[in-house]
């Protein structure tokens, strides 16, 4: 283990945090007391790991969905700063995750005052490369809507926070939950009767989620997340994130993260974000790099550029057959006429290098670029190989690219066939036009690419 680094705490860590700190204010050493805490990873006066035994779930043994209570968010909390062999030299106080700026949210103008919070924790997917079965194990749990909005509004009236970054992985896995907290949210009113959250006031709290594509399998349940998606823009929510990963259904399967049919799938990824678009939420797209090698780089290019006649996404079924025919028919040829939207209406797009995290299948089983061993294997040799792991772009795998064109595809390509294609400038128009509060989001957003990629975008705004 490191010399920087006195233990790692494992899984949920409130409680054990706060075991550690009051040992230490007690006068305790470290290595004292640390093999008596459960929930870390530590290395003995051998320096080899050891483990202690795990922590009990903060919902207790009930696992009851409201029983989860954290402690709250404070704004600033003070970190030890070493020296370079590890020795202690002060303590620093540092800002919390209140006050990150987000860029490419709503409001468009002021400041930005960000806070995280967990509505709930756990994921009942098992995607292979995804630490939050490791985490957070396969049990959900939610914390109660009221408990989470009596925090967030606290924090708005004593720090002024006025942006909630929920940090759920999947913030839309459970739709009961989710109607919950935002009914809780919608309904919050300071005492002049005025809501707390939504609208286009930016003194009003906004969020941001990390979402699943929403499931649809007919006009009905199309209708249901229409409408679940409006509701969550009342509730204040102006930006979604969701994993998209990959096209390629072989891969999809492989990783974990489809078991249904790929184009029912698809579909799914492809409504969601039409319909958050629609309501005028900005939506952000996360790919893996590294899962296309079974489908050529030009077809994924041309799917992210596609466009459809808008009035395709009225009817499930013809949907359906639209995207089923880009699955198979690798002749299809987009419509061009009526009135066309992307495919895949995504305002922000974010593509990772496949990672294999600790303790994900991914980790576990996979092979690193160039390297017959594993991430296990590696981290056993010591920490100096460590480094070799640290930067993600180093620990590339599968896709079998150098790190130069992969940097040159995150850099460049995703520029030249996304962000700078006619669709993404004729659907920017297009949003600003149906909702103007958005333009200086764009605006801020187009500002951050272009001083990060020394280069100008026309998006007509
Ligand atoms: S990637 Fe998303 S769906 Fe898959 S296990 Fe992780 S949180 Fe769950």
């Amino acid at each position: 283990m490191n010399k920087l680094v006195d233990c790692f705490v494992l899984g949920e860590g409130e409680q054990t945090l706060l075991e550690i700190v009051q040992n230490i204010h007690a006068g305790k050493k470290i290595a004292d007391f640390i093999g008596d805490v459960a929930g870390v990873m530590y290395a003995d006066e051998l320096g080899q790991p050891k483990v202690t035994p795990a922590r009990e779930r903060l919902a207790g043994p009930q696992r009851s969905c409201s029983k989860m209570h954290l402690p709250p968010a404070y704004r600033k909390v003070r970190m030890p700063l070493r020296d370079g062999t590890g020795n202690f030299l002060k303590s620093i106080e540092v800002p919390s995750s209140i006050g990150c700026t987000q860029y490419f949210s709503f409001p468009s103008v002021g400041k930005i005052r960000e806070m995280q919070i967990n509505y709930g924790r756990g994921c009942y997917k098992n995607c292979k490369f995804c630490s939050s079965p490791a985490v957070w194990g396969k049990k959900v749990i939610f914390r109660s809507p009221k408990e989470v909005v009596d925090e967030i509004v606290a924090c708005y009236e004593n720090d002024g926070v006025n942006f909630v970054y929920f940090s759920d992985l999947y913030f839309n896995q459970n739709l009961k939950k989710l109607k919950e907290i935002c009914e809780e949210m919608i309904n919050r009113k300071r005492a002049d009767g005025s809501s707390y959250f939504g609208g286009e006031n930016e003194n009003n709290l906004h969020w941001f989620c990390l979402a699943g594509a929403f499931k649809a399998r007919s006009n009905k349940d199309l209708k249901e997340v229409e409408e679940i998606i409006k509701l969550m823009y009342e509730a204040g929510c102006v930006k979604i994130g969701m994993g998209i990963e990959g096209f390629s259904p072989e891969a999809m399967i492989d990783m974990k993260k489809m078991s249904d049919d790929p184009v029912e799938r698809a579909v799914d990824v492809i409504l969601s974000f039409h319909l958050a678009s629609k309501v005028g939420l900005i939506t952000r797209a996360f790919f893996i790099w590294g899962t296309e090698k079974r489908v050529s780089g030009e077809r994924a290019k041309s799917l992210l550029a596609m466009q459809v006649p808008a009035g395709i996404f009225l009817d499930y079924e013809s949907l359906k057959a639209c995207v089923a025919s880009i699955y198979c028919d690798e002749g299809f040829v987009p419509p061009t006429t009526g009135e066309l939207v992307r495919l895949f209406e995504i305002d922000h797009l974010r593509v990772a290098p496949e990672t294999p995290y600790y303790s994900t299948e991914t980790g576990r089983t996979r092979k690193l670029r160039g390297q017959e061993i594993t991430f296990k294997e590696l981290i056993d040799l010591g920490e100096d190989e460590l480094t070799i792991v640290s930067d993600q772009d180093s620990s590339l795998i599968e896709c079998g690219e150098s790190k130069e064109s992969v940097e040159h595809f995150l850099k460049r390509e995703v520029v030249e066939y996304f962000y700078s294609t006619p669709a993404y400038k004729q659907s920017v128009e297009k949003k600003i036009k149906k909702f103007p509060c958005l333009k200086e989001t764009f605006l801020t957003w187009k500002k951050f690419l272009e001083d990060a990629l020394q280069q100008n975008f026309d998006w007509g705004i």
